[in-house]
Protein backbone atom coordinates (compact mmCIF):
# COMPACT_ATOMS: atom_id res chain seq x y z
CA UNK A 1 0.00 0.00 0.00
CA UNK A 2 2.55 2.33 0.78
CA UNK A 3 4.65 1.43 -2.47
CA UNK A 4 0.80 2.60 -4.14
CA UNK A 5 0.76 5.76 -1.97
CA UNK A 6 4.02 6.88 -3.61
CA UNK A 7 3.16 5.87 -7.35
CA UNK A 8 -0.30 7.84 -6.84
CA UNK A 9 1.77 10.72 -5.24
CA UNK A 10 4.48 10.86 -8.79
CA UNK A 11 1.45 10.74 -10.46
CA UNK A 12 -0.65 13.39 -8.78
CA UNK A 13 3.24 15.75 -8.34
CA UNK A 14 2.87 15.66 -12.03
CA UNK A 15 -0.48 17.14 -12.40
CA UNK A 16 0.57 19.44 -9.53
CA UNK A 17 2.75 20.15 -11.85
CA UNK A 18 0.49 21.04 -14.42
CA UNK A 19 -1.57 23.32 -11.86
CA UNK A 20 1.33 25.22 -10.73
CA UNK A 21 2.17 26.86 -14.33
CA UNK A 22 -1.92 26.65 -15.85
CA UNK A 23 -3.65 28.52 -12.88
CA UNK A 24 -1.47 31.54 -12.18
CA UNK A 25 -1.15 32.44 -16.17
CA UNK A 26 -5.58 31.16 -16.35
CA UNK A 27 -4.87 29.01 -18.65
CA UNK A 28 -7.07 25.80 -18.96
CA UNK A 29 -5.87 23.00 -16.60
CA UNK A 30 -7.30 20.27 -19.32
CA UNK A 31 -6.94 21.55 -22.85
CA UNK A 32 -4.43 21.94 -24.49
CA UNK A 33 -2.60 18.86 -23.87
CA UNK A 34 0.60 19.17 -22.29
CA UNK A 35 3.73 21.12 -24.34
CA UNK A 36 6.94 22.57 -23.83
CA UNK A 37 6.67 25.90 -22.59
CA UNK A 38 8.98 27.24 -24.66
CA UNK A 39 9.02 25.80 -27.97
CA UNK A 40 5.14 24.34 -27.65
CA UNK A 41 6.32 20.95 -28.53
CA UNK A 42 3.47 18.21 -27.68
CA UNK A 43 5.16 16.04 -25.05
CA UNK A 44 4.88 12.45 -25.62
CA UNK A 45 3.55 9.99 -23.30
CA UNK A 46 7.17 8.22 -22.60
CA UNK A 47 8.21 12.09 -21.92
CA UNK A 48 5.76 12.68 -19.42
CA UNK A 49 6.66 9.80 -17.02
CA UNK A 50 7.46 11.54 -13.57
CA UNK A 51 10.56 12.13 -12.69
CA UNK A 52 12.06 9.41 -14.78
CA UNK A 53 11.44 11.29 -18.23
CA UNK A 54 13.37 14.18 -16.71
CA UNK A 55 16.38 11.99 -16.35
CA UNK A 56 15.94 10.18 -19.76
CA UNK A 57 15.80 13.56 -21.39
CA UNK A 58 18.72 14.63 -19.56
CA UNK A 59 16.17 17.86 -18.20
CA UNK A 60 16.25 19.28 -21.37
CA UNK A 61 13.20 19.79 -24.23
CA UNK A 62 13.62 16.58 -27.01
CA UNK A 63 12.56 19.38 -29.47
CA UNK A 64 14.33 22.67 -28.48
CA UNK A 65 16.59 21.44 -25.92
CA UNK A 66 15.66 23.74 -23.93
CA UNK A 67 16.65 22.85 -19.93
CA UNK A 68 13.48 21.89 -17.83
CA UNK A 69 13.70 23.23 -14.42
CA UNK A 70 14.88 20.76 -11.45
CA UNK A 71 11.61 21.86 -9.69
CA UNK A 72 8.92 19.83 -11.78
CA UNK A 73 10.99 15.92 -10.46
CA UNK A 74 11.45 17.69 -7.78
CA UNK A 75 8.04 18.52 -7.02
CA UNK A 76 6.77 14.98 -7.98
CA UNK A 77 9.27 13.38 -5.93
CA UNK A 78 8.32 15.43 -2.97
CA UNK A 79 4.92 14.56 -3.27
CA UNK A 80 5.18 11.23 -3.37
CA UNK A 81 7.44 11.77 0.02
CA UNK A 82 4.13 13.46 1.38
CA UNK A 83 1.80 10.70 0.25
CA UNK A 84 3.31 7.97 1.63
CA UNK A 85 4.17 10.20 4.80
CA UNK A 86 0.46 10.85 4.80
CA UNK A 87 -0.14 7.18 4.15
CA UNK A 88 1.20 6.15 7.22
CA UNK A 89 0.56 8.90 9.44
CA UNK A 90 -3.04 10.01 8.63
CA UNK A 91 -4.92 7.20 6.08
CA UNK A 92 -3.85 4.19 7.41
CA UNK A 93 -5.61 4.03 10.86
CA UNK A 94 -9.05 4.55 9.26
CA UNK A 95 -8.45 1.82 6.68
CA UNK A 96 -7.94 -1.33 8.98
CA UNK A 97 -10.49 -3.26 9.87
CA UNK A 98 -14.35 -2.50 8.26
CA UNK A 99 -13.86 0.56 5.98
CA UNK A 100 -17.00 2.73 5.28
CA UNK A 101 -17.44 4.00 2.15
CA UNK A 102 -18.46 7.35 3.49
CA UNK A 103 -15.36 7.55 6.21
CA UNK A 104 -12.66 6.79 3.73
CA UNK A 105 -14.10 8.82 0.76
CA UNK A 106 -13.77 11.73 3.71
CA UNK A 107 -10.13 10.74 4.50
CA UNK A 108 -9.41 10.39 0.83
CA UNK A 109 -10.51 14.17 0.12
CA UNK A 110 -8.73 15.18 3.13
CA UNK A 111 -5.59 14.12 2.65
CA UNK A 112 -5.86 15.35 -1.22
CA UNK A 113 -6.51 18.27 0.44
CA UNK A 114 -3.29 18.08 2.94
CA UNK A 115 -1.43 17.19 -0.38
CA UNK A 116 -2.40 20.57 -2.11
CA UNK A 117 -0.71 22.71 -0.04
CA UNK A 118 2.09 21.56 -2.20
CA UNK A 119 1.33 23.66 -5.50
CA UNK A 120 -0.59 26.15 -3.48
CA UNK A 121 2.68 26.85 -1.58
CA UNK A 122 4.66 27.12 -4.74
CA UNK A 123 2.17 28.80 -6.48
CA UNK A 124 1.84 31.16 -3.65
CA UNK A 125 5.52 31.95 -3.31
CA UNK A 126 5.77 32.71 -7.20
CA UNK A 127 3.13 34.88 -8.03
CA UNK A 128 1.67 35.53 -4.55
CA UNK A 129 -1.70 34.37 -5.04
CA UNK A 130 -4.05 31.34 -4.00
CA UNK A 131 -6.26 30.40 -7.01
CA UNK A 132 -9.67 29.84 -6.23
CA UNK A 133 -9.34 26.46 -8.33
CA UNK A 134 -7.67 24.80 -4.99
CA UNK A 135 -9.07 27.00 -2.07
CA UNK A 136 -12.69 27.52 -3.00
CA UNK A 137 -12.69 24.21 -4.54
CA UNK A 138 -12.04 22.47 -1.45
CA UNK A 139 -14.77 24.64 0.88
CA UNK A 140 -17.46 22.95 -1.56
CA UNK A 141 -15.50 19.87 -1.36
CA UNK A 142 -15.25 19.73 2.36
CA UNK A 143 -18.69 20.33 2.60
CA UNK A 144 -19.88 17.93 0.40
CA UNK A 145 -18.31 15.67 2.27
CA UNK A 146 -19.56 16.98 5.51
CA UNK A 147 -22.81 15.16 4.02
CA UNK A 148 -21.34 11.86 3.99
CA UNK A 149 -21.31 10.12 8.16
CA UNK A 150 -17.78 9.44 9.96
CA UNK A 151 -16.13 12.74 9.56
CA UNK A 152 -17.13 16.23 10.32
CA UNK A 153 -20.95 17.37 10.46
CA UNK A 154 -22.33 19.74 7.61
CA UNK A 155 -22.95 22.19 11.03
CA UNK A 156 -19.03 21.25 11.93
CA UNK A 157 -18.13 22.61 8.37
CA UNK A 158 -19.72 25.48 8.04
CA UNK A 159 -18.77 26.44 11.58
CA UNK A 160 -15.31 25.80 10.23
CA UNK A 161 -15.74 27.76 6.86
CA UNK A 162 -17.43 31.09 9.03
CA UNK A 163 -14.61 30.45 11.85
CA UNK A 164 -11.74 29.52 10.10
CA UNK A 165 -11.98 32.08 7.38
CA UNK A 166 -13.49 34.82 9.79
CA UNK A 167 -11.23 34.80 12.43
CA UNK A 168 -7.89 35.14 9.54
CA UNK A 169 -10.26 38.05 8.20
CA UNK A 170 -10.67 39.70 11.35
CA UNK A 171 -6.44 39.21 11.88
CA UNK A 172 -6.18 41.06 8.72
CA UNK A 173 -8.65 43.85 9.24
CA UNK A 174 -6.77 44.12 12.72
CA UNK A 175 -3.30 44.27 11.08
CA UNK A 176 -4.90 47.31 8.56
CA UNK A 177 -5.75 49.01 11.02
CA UNK A 178 -2.84 48.86 13.73
CA UNK A 179 -0.41 49.66 10.90
CA UNK A 180 -2.62 51.24 8.19
CA UNK A 181 -1.04 49.20 5.72
CA UNK A 182 -2.42 47.90 2.78
CA UNK A 183 -4.11 44.47 2.72
CA UNK A 184 -1.93 42.59 5.29
CA UNK A 185 -4.05 39.30 4.41
CA UNK A 186 -4.41 38.50 1.21
CA UNK A 187 -8.48 36.85 0.54
CA UNK A 188 -6.58 33.71 -0.62
CA UNK A 189 -5.29 32.79 2.58
CA UNK A 190 -8.73 33.69 3.69
CA UNK A 191 -10.22 31.14 1.80
CA UNK A 192 -7.35 28.61 1.91
CA UNK A 193 -8.28 28.28 6.02
CA UNK A 194 -12.01 28.64 5.28
CA UNK A 195 -11.48 25.61 3.60
CA UNK A 196 -9.35 23.87 6.56
CA UNK A 197 -12.09 24.25 8.31
CA UNK A 198 -14.74 22.80 5.83
CA UNK A 199 -12.45 19.59 6.25
CA UNK A 200 -11.28 19.39 9.27
CA UNK A 201 -13.73 21.90 11.43
CA UNK A 202 -13.25 25.08 13.34
CA UNK A 203 -10.34 23.39 15.67
CA UNK A 204 -8.01 21.92 13.31
CA UNK A 205 -8.33 25.36 11.30
CA UNK A 206 -7.66 27.90 14.39
CA UNK A 207 -4.69 25.74 14.84
CA UNK A 208 -3.55 25.82 11.94
CA UNK A 209 -3.46 29.47 11.78
CA UNK A 210 -1.73 29.32 15.35
CA UNK A 211 1.04 27.29 14.11
CA UNK A 212 1.31 28.59 10.64
CA UNK A 213 1.89 32.22 12.53
CA UNK A 214 4.52 31.04 14.33
CA UNK A 215 6.43 29.64 11.90
CA UNK A 216 6.10 32.84 9.55
CA UNK A 217 7.10 35.14 12.67
CA UNK A 218 10.04 32.74 12.91
CA UNK A 219 11.28 32.76 9.53
CA UNK A 220 10.03 36.51 8.94
CA UNK A 221 12.32 37.05 11.81
CA UNK A 222 15.16 34.71 10.60
CA UNK A 223 15.15 36.09 7.34
CA UNK A 224 15.18 39.98 8.65
CA UNK A 225 18.34 39.01 10.20
CA UNK A 226 20.23 37.41 8.12
CA UNK A 227 19.37 38.75 4.64
CA UNK A 228 18.72 42.09 6.42
CA UNK A 229 15.07 41.92 4.11
CA UNK A 230 13.12 45.14 5.04
CA UNK A 231 9.99 45.10 7.50
CA UNK A 232 7.76 45.53 4.50
CA UNK A 233 8.80 43.15 1.73
CA UNK A 234 6.16 40.98 1.40
CA UNK A 235 6.15 37.64 2.18
CA UNK A 236 3.64 35.19 0.82
CA UNK A 237 1.32 33.61 4.05
CA UNK A 238 -0.01 30.80 2.11
CA UNK A 239 2.97 28.05 2.83
CA UNK A 240 3.16 28.83 6.24
CA UNK A 241 -0.34 28.12 6.31
CA UNK A 242 -0.20 25.23 4.76
CA UNK A 243 2.63 23.86 6.94
CA UNK A 244 0.48 24.57 10.09
CA UNK A 245 -2.29 22.91 8.65
CA UNK A 246 -0.25 19.69 8.59
CA UNK A 247 0.74 20.03 12.04
CA UNK A 248 -2.48 20.95 13.53
CA UNK A 249 -3.70 17.75 11.48
CA UNK A 250 -0.96 15.21 12.12
CA UNK A 251 -0.04 16.85 15.99
CA UNK A 252 -2.26 19.34 17.22
CA UNK A 253 -4.10 17.47 19.90
CA UNK A 254 -0.79 16.37 21.08
CA UNK A 255 1.14 19.72 21.57
CA UNK A 256 -1.97 21.37 22.86
CA UNK A 257 -1.87 18.57 25.06
CA UNK A 258 1.70 18.55 25.98
CA UNK A 259 1.44 22.71 26.04
CA UNK A 260 -1.82 22.99 28.63
CA UNK A 261 0.31 19.71 30.91
CA UNK A 262 3.31 21.82 30.87
CA UNK A 263 1.33 25.36 31.87
CA UNK A 264 -0.47 23.43 34.25
CA UNK A 265 3.06 21.84 35.85
CA UNK A 266 4.27 25.88 36.17
CA UNK A 267 0.73 27.32 37.48
CA UNK A 268 1.02 24.29 40.11
CA UNK A 269 3.09 25.69 42.80
CA UNK A 270 0.86 28.68 42.24
ZN1 LIG B 1 10.96 22.72 -26.32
Amino acid sequence: MSLLAALSGLILGSFFNVLIWRLPRGESIVAPPSHCTSCGRKIKPWENIPVLSYILLGGKCAGCKEKISIIYPLIELFTAAASVALWFLFIKNTFTGTVSFSLSTAVLVQALFLLMMIPMSVIDIRHYIIPDLLSVTMIIAGLAVSFLPGSTTPIQSIIGILGGGGILYLIGWLGTVIFKKGEAMGGGDIKLMAAAGALFGIEISLMGIIFGALLGSVAGIGMMCFKKLSADHRIPFGPYLGAGIWIAVLAGRTIVDAYLSFVERIAAPF
